[in-house]
Order: C-alpha cells, then structure tokens, then sequence
C-alpha cells in the first residue's frame, strides 16, 4: 500500500530502483503528449513511476511478456494522472494485468429478475472495484497515435480506478475540499446530456462517441482527452476542463498552445 511508505523508504527506494536514463527516455519519447512537461515535473514523473512500480506489479497473462520498456510505458501513463494527487487513489489494487490482444472477462451478473448474464464481448481493458485493472498490450500501443485511434487505453482505465475510489465509477472520483461536489456533478451532467443529444443525432464527434455510454465512462474518456489532448476538451467542454484542472492539477491547455 503506498500509505505504509515513510519518507524514508521512499527515499531508499527512489536510490534503489531507479530507472536506467535510456530506459526512461526511450518510454518518453513513445508517449508524445509528455512534451507539455517540464523537465521538474518529468523528474517527478519518473519518482512516481518509480513508486508505482514498487507498489504495483505488472504481470503477463495468456503468454504475453511483459518487458521492462512495456513497464515503464504502462506506469507512466498511469502516474500521469496522480502527478498532482495523493497516491492513495491506486490503493485498493494490487496487479496490472496485460494480456496479449483483446479479452472476454469471465464475470457473470445477475439481473432484476435473477437471470445470470455472461458478458461475451471483447474487451481492450477493464477496471474493476477491489480488482486489478486489466490491459490488451496491442491497445496499449496504439494509445501512443492518439492522432490516428483517439484513444489512450491506460489513462482510461486509471482514471476509472480513481473514480472507483469512492465506490463504484459513476464519474465523480472522492473530490478535495476546495471543490465542489455539487459544482461537478452540474458541470460533467450538463456537458454529458449535450453530448449524448449529439451523439443521439448522429453527430461525428470528435471526442470518441462511447463516452455518451454512462457518466463513468465520460469521466473515463474525457480525462483521456484532458492529458493527450487538452485543446479539444477545453474547446468542447471548458467547464469541465476546469474542473479536470482543479482536480489533477494540472493545466496543460496553455502549454500546448506554446508548443512548436
Ligand atoms: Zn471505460
């Protein structure tokens, strides 16, 4: 549990099981949307991750290895979202798994009526309350050309964890004091019923249409298009950006208009 970790065995693990410099660069430069970052926050980035992975394992499952660039890749974009946050919103879990390709969760559910369900679709990720979060490598990578698939699978999936913190994901994470629940819940609500009317309309969206699927999900997408792609979402949805900056404390949207 990231909790129990003092100070001081913070600091002796930093030492310990510090990243290799070409290592860190090498995850770095696969992940384009880090270029908004200073190089005080990318060191405190890579503490985090360093942390993360201590806490945290990373395992393959269906015979995929995981290799230690994928590690890094994967913890990274994980940490992305607790850069400003307590670590204790990843408490509660301990595994990433990733599997080889796309996976059929083996969870059943029970309806009203008492029927069992079976859920059968594939899934490229999942999140699960007390349960470890769940990764296809192949939609992990393709996360990393947001240009091209709009989609960042490990964000989605964290953010889902954080959201999860305060009980099942209904896409209001357990809010600091400084702000408002009541404020966020009309900020994201209102954003989330006119985006669901467009996509209701068969509007081509340019934030992935599957965030119209529940308030959770919303939350999940829209903090993925937050961190990779911040103009758009303070474009779409500038209440919400604000909250999202209040939140995660960071404001990238500025940054990236200073980018080249
Ligand atoms: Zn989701």
């Amino acid at each position: 549990m990231f909790g129990a970790l003092t100070r001081w065995r913070q600091r002796r693990l930093l030492r310990r099981a510090a990243i290799p410099d070409a290592l860190w660069r090498e995850a770095v430069d696969l992940l384009p949307f880090l270029a908004v970052y200073t190089e005080d926050e990318l060191a405190r980035l890579r503490e985090k991750v360093v942390l993360f992975l201590d806490a945290k394992g990373i395992v393959g499952a269906r015979g995929h290895e995981v290799t230690p660039l994928q590690r890094v890749i994967i913890a990274i974009q994980a940490c992305v979202l607790v850069l400003y946050l307590e670590f204790a919103y990843y408490d509660g879990f301990e595994n990433v798994i990733v599997y080889p390709g796309e996976f059929v969760p083996d969870w059943e559910w029970e309806d009203e009526a008492g029927v069992v369900h079976r859920n059968d679709a594939p899934l490229a990720g999942e999140a699960m309350p007390g349960g470890p979060v769940v990764l296809s490598w192949p939609d992990v990578e393709a996360g990393a050309d947001w240009d091209a698939t709009g989609m960042n699978l490990v964000i989605h999936e964290f953010a889902h964890k954080i959201d999860m913190r305060s009980g099942d994901a209904n896409g209001c994470p357990p809010l600091p004091a400084n702000i408002s629940v009541q404020a966020w819940n009309r900020d994201l609500m209102s954003a989330y019923n006119e985006f669901c009317a467009r996509v209701d309309r068969d509007e081509d969206t340019e934030i992935d249409p599957y965030a119209a699927e529940s308030p959770a999900e919303f939350f999940a997408v829209l903090s993925e298009v937050f961190f990779v792609d911040p103009l758009l979402l303070a474009g779409e949805y500038p209440d919400v950006y604000a909250e999202f900056a209040a939140f995660y404390g960071q404001d990238p949207a500025p940054r990236c208009r200073l980018l080249p």
